[in-house]
Order: structure tokens, then sequence, then C-alpha cells
């Protein structure tokens, strides 16, 4: 008697993520039950096993577990595209808007970041906001798996507004504290909720923007709740001009004897690291997220991440914010991650595709705490699952035996946009490109017209006309 399931995936080019490599099936079928997967196996195989109630035909897809996107700001999708090819990008281009930010366009920012995300075949997102009303509902209502983390700084409103690159900013322990309690609050609230489908991490800004002491207690915290801690480090200049004047020692050796780097620290870009100090950092046990595009776009720089990985450490990809890197999209990130790699090695062989191809799924998934759950195609881990259409004109031909060219075509000539069907804990999210938990058109619309409302009220700002974006208007190159 064949076992009765909920959906069964078949005859796919399938690419479980399982081993070293990719592991690679042909004529590839998976088995649903619930949330999990049953089984993973050969199409006739599966089919003599399984009485599916739905089966999804996956020729001439390719089938990969859902991508991992572990460092993303999904609010400033709302203002994409106003941060870019300037210096100090976060004092001159994005803070301005950043003061302009109403909780109801934050949220709109969210909503559309969940629905470009998801289109691209992204089925886990790791967030990291100042917490607006709405902002996890919204990743629960879409039915995605995120990894929230609400912002903890000592930095007080309008922290980075009149403030000028070289001082120090000011730290307020009040307001740390407010920030550490809203997000224990958050936590507790959050953690394992939708099934298990939204957990919590406890996030620091970065170790410059709190007191040694508050650094400190966050660790505490983050131990007992049994949360990690996802934190930017040595993000920028600017970091390590704050670490030295404040601290007198850089960001890694301070990290280093505060006892803060280790299995529980997901480090967020390492920007500014030397490859001694990612080495350091990662022979800790500490996991890195590397976001390529944003790194690229805000600092034109390639962080230490292989130095990183050959110490041994985990690495997964993030795409940031779409203020400055304009998209929050997987594909983008693993063409940029082996692009920039090879170009900053000058080597071809540097970060071939299926290692990147692993960074997006199994090793990301390692990376932020949740290795056994997702990032491959296994039984007994969670149905999180893209069905990509490789008949799409820049995926042809497609070519499995005796050659098999699809991993590479996925990372250097894929965009997204031919990820036909996502599945999240078993649920299908969206189906031939239409999406079944969430309203399309009228996230567009929101999303649109509160940017345009952004904009007016920018504008008025006396703050706006010293902004690069306006004199590149002026000039006319935008
Ligand atoms: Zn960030």
């Amino acid at each position: 008697m064949p076992e009765n399931i909920d959906v069964l995936i078949t005859h796919a080019h399938l690419f479980t993520m399982q081993g070293k490599g990719v592991g690679y099936i042909p004529d590839g079928a998976v088995a649903i039950q619930g949330k999990h997967i049953s089984a993973v196996g050969s199409t006739s195989e599966l089919k003599a096993r399984f009485q599916a109630t739905e089966t999804v035909d996956a020729s001439g897809c390719a089938v990969l577990p859902g991508l991992i996107d572990a460092h993303m700001h999904t609010s400033w999708a709302i203002v994409r595209g106003v941060a870019q090819d300037v210096r100090n990008w976060m004092q001159s281009a994005l803070a301005p808007y950043a003061r302009h930010l109403t909780p109801a366009a934050a949220l709109a920012g969210t909503r559309l970041d969940i629905l470009e995300a998801l289109k691209a075949g992204t089925t886990t997102l790791g967030d990291f906001t100042k917490p607006f009303p709405g902002w996890a509902e919204a990743f629960e209502e879409a039915g995605v798996r995120a990894r929230l983390t609400p912002t903890i700084n000592a930095m007080p409103p309008g922290g980075m507004v009149g403030w000028k690159v070289g001082d120090l900013y000011p730290l307020d322990s009040e307001v740390g504290q407010q920030s550490i309690d809203a997000a224990l609050d958050f936590a507790r609230d959050w953690n394992g909720s939708a099934s298990g489908r939204i957990t919590a991490m406890f996030g620091p800004q970065a170790p410059d923007m709190l007191s040694r002491e508050q650094l400190l207690e966050v660790k505490r915290i983050a131990t007992r709740e049994g949360l990690m801690i996802h934190m930017h480090v040595a993000q920028g200049d600017r970091e390590i001009h704050q670490m030295l004047k404040r601290f007198g020692k850089r960001t890694s050796e301070y990290l280093d004897k505060l006892g803060y780097l280790d299995e529980q620290l997901l480090a967020v870009h390492l920007t500014e690291a030397t490859d001694e100090e990612a080495a350091l950092i990662a022979q800790s046990g500490t996991k890195m997220a590397l976001c390529s595009g944003s790194i690229g776009i805000i600092d034109g720089i390639v962080p230490p991440m292989r130095a990183f990985r050959e110490a041994g450490g985990l690495v997964a990809l993030g795409s940031d914010q779409a203020a400055g890197n304009n998209c929050n999209n997987i594909f983008n990130e693993m063409k940029l991650t082996a692009l920039f790699n090879k170009i900053k090695a000058r080597d071809p062989e540097a970060m071939p595709s299926w290692e990147v191809l692993r960074m997006a799924t199994i090793e990301g998934a390692q990376a932020i705490g949740l290795g056994d759950e997702i990032g491959s195609l296994e039984a007994g881990k969670e149905a999180d699952i893209i069905l990509v259409d490789l008949n799409a004109p820049n995926l042809m031909p497609v070519l499995d035996a005796p050659i098999r060219t699809i991993v590479p075509n996925l990372v250097y000539a894929a965009s997204g946009h031919e990820v036909k069907t996502v599945l999240v804990a078993g649920q299908i999210l969206m189906r031939d490109r239409q999406m079944l938990t969430i309203d399309e058109a009228a996230i567009l619309t929101e999303a649109q017209s509160q940017a345009e409302a952004i904009a007016q009220r920018v504008a008025a700002d006396p703050i706006h006309k010293n902004m690069a974006l306006l004199s590149a208007m002026q000039a006319g190159q935008m």
C-alpha cells in the first residue's frame, strides 16, 4: 500500500545540497507531508512509494532548497535607490530619509521586500530593524521563514543627524537599556512562533553603538535565553575609528578580549577586517554574513570572506538594504560574490558557482543556526523548496548529461525571475508566479504611495538641499 502524503514534486533536476557538493539527482522527486520532507529520490521510486493529494510536475525545472538571506533591513526597500554612488552613505544619503520614515512607511517597505525576496526564491529572511507595529506579523502572514533581530543600540534619537564624520557619537545608556528590554520582550513574544517559522536573534547593532557594559549585558541575556547574537562587525572605517577612539582597540581585538567571539555570534560584513582578523574570528566559531552587493556599492570593498572560510568559518549570504544595494535578491548576491572574489583574487577558480550556491542554502542555514531544519532537501527537514524554470531563454539550453551546466547557469545567468513556485514549511506560497498568501497589487500600490509621501517630506526638509542625489539630478546624471 502506498503511503499517503500531501505533496509530491516529480521529474525535477533535483539539487538536494546533501553531501559535499550539490547532491544532484536526475528525474528527482520530493515527498512532503505536513511541513516536513518525507523522502527524496528518483521519480519512479517515490511514485511507487507514495500517494499524494497534490502532484507538482517539475519537468524542465531545477528544484532546490529555498534560498537564505541572512542579513536584511527590509523596511529600507521603501527608499530603494536613494543611497548609492556616494561616500558616507549612511550620513549623507540615508539619514535624511531615516528622519522621515514613519512606521506605516516602514511596514510598506517590509511587505514590498518580502514580496521581492519570495518572487526571487528567498524563503528565509534574516531581518534586522528597530521594531514597528506589524513588523513580525508581515512575515507570519506571508508564510515565509524569518529570523528577526530587533535593533539594540544606545544612540539617542536622531543619532546620526548633525553628527560629523570623525567625532565620537554620543551614547545614552538609558536608550541602550530601553532597546535591550524591548528586544527581550520581542524575543519572548515571537521566538518559535508560527509553528517555528519565526525565530528571534539578539542584536547589538554594532560594538561601537553600546557601552562595554551594555554589550556584555546583551551577551548574558542572549546566553540565558538561548538566542544567537546578530551584530554588524567591523562594518566600515566609521566603526573602526569609533572603536579606536572610544575603546583603544580595533573591533576584532576588542570583541576577542571581551569573550564575544564564539559560535553564538553571527558577524555581519567584516568590511574593514584584515585577512588575519577574519581568520581569528572564524577560528572562534563565529559565523559570517557576507553582503557582497551592498558592501560593493556603499563601500567599494570586497570583505575578507575567503580568508574567513579558509580558516574554517561558515558563511551565509545577505542582501542588506535596498536604499544602497537596490535589491534584496540572493541570485544577485550569488553572482556578485563569485565575481567580486574572482576579481579580488585575480583567479577565475576562486569561488566557483557550486560553492556560492552552498552558501545560499546549506552553509547559510548552518551559519544562522538552522542547519538541522533547512538548507538541504532530505527526509526530516522542513519543506522549504523552490522550482526554477530552466526553459527561460537565459537558462537554455539545459544539459544534464553527458555534461551538466545547470548550476553555473543558475548562478551566472539567472536573475530570480525564473523562480516559478515556492514552498515554505510545506505550504505553497507562490504557484506559477501567482502569490497565494499576500496581495501583490495592494503591496505595490501602498509602497508607491508611502514612498511618494516620504519624498515630499524629505524635499520640505532643509537638509535636502545638501544631498548628493539632488546634485546628481541637477547635473543630469539621474
Ligand atoms: Zn546591516
